[in-house]
């Protein structure tokens, strides 16, 4: 008879323990089942493909301050509206203006070869006549520095470094440095012109353009991009040991600013319409595709996800602010101003999310949370388990447009994407709309629906977490 006390207890301490872990569920079900329905939506839902498909065919190429940049700021307009968002506005925002030309390379020496280069955007000019020089093979940034006095000056830097093909942003976080700096390390060094070898993992013969810093007090020299293998061909051709020369002929120039615009649209907020759940991507492009994956892909995966987020009732507590910035590629005056002009109001952003890695296989969701809200992300990751991602961790970056507002406090969700195939077309002729996986693309939309459904409903606070400044 002593065996029924104890066992009343141990049901009495499991409803305990049960009322306890129900107590410290961080949804209640009927938020999370609305999250669930979101997400079934976004998978029959081909708004966001749509989207893409009309940004592609009717803009196009949209390069910061360019006819593409102005066509592209007046269609985001048009599309939000059309759709239902409210406050839909431009935020003018000034924008550095580069302006392509044509871009030639040949090998004269020792065994005569036309190669088929793109310039990097802020690529200098040759002389109209081009110019020919001897290549020196240089593997990395720290490889220059070291290199002798006079080693470069007259030359021609061929940066061989090869980028390493990883699923997630870590090969490009690497090789991307020699394409950044290459160019103005090179000039103070005396090189005539640098060629590199493309920042993408690709066996195409299509080099991949991207960002290149200048400097007032440093001539900016011609920087052109080589696909992989075009690099390899006069990697063999060195190999031989005799003098490698190169011709090359550029003819890009630096345009005055021009005016662009961050589009911003929103789902307004219930109860706690002050507070914003900011979904970002941007609206620039490069100019040798039609920018489908990078980013027209963010554009319609975060417009597509704050659309289901409108159709929602109840609608969202917090208000769902989309932000199409401006010239993410070139400058990234469209995040900075953002900062500028809603300064005031970053202490009520409680959450950022930037899509700007393509419509490839969802992996994952990291966090920026403070640590004792970890257990929220983690229930908000597991209505993500279906489309088959994980939680990854609380080292969330944000992205390039929503990443210095993590630098002022703000929480951060990314969805992690496969970057592997995403680099093989990255910044190339390659990004275009035959490239997207209407289901990849729907997998994408239900991801950031779905976790911007429970930041906007979340009946807590996320807190503040300050991301450490990139480099
Ligand atoms: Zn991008």
């Amino acid at each position: 008879m002593r065996a029924l006390p104890r066992c009343v207890a141990r049901i009495v301490l499991g409803l305990l323990v049960f009322r306890a872990a129900q107590a410290a569920e961080p949804f209640p079900p009927t938020l999370l089942d609305q999250a669930r329905t979101v997400r079934e939506r976004a998978l029959s839902d081909d708004v966001g493909y749509e989207l893409l498909r009309s940004l592609t065919t009717e803009v196009g190429p949209r390069s910061a301050g360019s006819p593409g940049d102005a066509r592209a700021v007046a269609w985001a307009l048009a599309h939000l509206r059309a759709l239902g968002f409210k406050n839909v506005r431009a935020e003018s925002v000034t924008v550095s203006h580069w302006i392509r030309g044509e871009a030639r390379a040949e090998i004269t020496a020792p065994w005569p070869q036309p190669l088929l280069p793109v310039a990097l955007g802020g690529s200098g000019a040759t002389p109209p006549g081009g110019i020919e020089a001897e290549v020196v093979p240089i593997t990395s940034l720290a490889e220059l520095a070291a290199a002798p006095a006079g080693a470069v000056s007259g030359k021609i830097v061929f940066f061989t470094q090869r980028m390493q093909k990883t699923h997630d942003v870590a090969g490009y976080g690497t090789a991307v440095a020699v394409r950044g700096g290459g160019a103005l390390e090179s000039s103070r060094l005396g090189a005539l012109a640098v060629v590199i070898r493309s920042i993408g993992t690709d066996g195409n013969r299509l080099a991949h353009t991207g960002a290149m810093r200048i400097a007032d007090s440093v001539r900016t020299i011609p920087a052109l991009a080589l696909s992989n293998p075009d690099a390899d061909l006069l990697e063999n051709e060195l190999a031989s040991g005799q003098p490698v020369r190169l011709r090359l002929r550029n003819t890009s120039v630096w345009g005055d600013s021009a005016h662009s615009a961050n589009v911003i649209a929103e789902v307004p907020g219930g109860a706690r319409a002050g507070e914003v759940v900011l979904l970002g991507a941007h609206l620039d492009s490069w100019d040798l595709g039609t920018g489908a994956h990078d980013d027209g892909a963010g554009v319609a995966i975060v417009t597509a996800a704050a659309r289901l987020i409108a159709e929602m009732r109840p609608g969202p507590a917090r208000t769902v602010r989309v932000v199409l910035y401006a010239n993410e590629e070139h400058g990234g005056q469209g995040s900075r101003s953002y900062v500028r002009r809603h300064g005031a109001e970053v202490g009520r952003h409680v959450m950022a999310m930037e899509s700007d890695l393509g419509a490839f296989p969802v992996l994952g969701v990291a966090s920026r949370v403070p640590l004792d809200r970890l257990p929220v992300v983690r229930a908000m990751a597991s209505v993500l388990a279906p489309l088959g991602a994980q939680f990854l961790g609380n080292e969330a970056g944000g992205g390039s447009d929503v990443g210095p507002l993590g630098e002022l406090g703000v929480p951060l969700l990314d969805v992690r994407t496969d970057a592997a195939p995403y680099f093989e077309l990255h910044h190339t002729a390659n990004d275009t709309f035959d490239k997207i996986d209407p289901a990849l693309l729907r997998q994408n939309v239900a991801a950031f629906a779905t976790l911007a459904c429970l930041a906007a409903q979340y009946p807590g606070d996320f807190g503040r977490v300050v991301k450490p400044k990139a480099r």
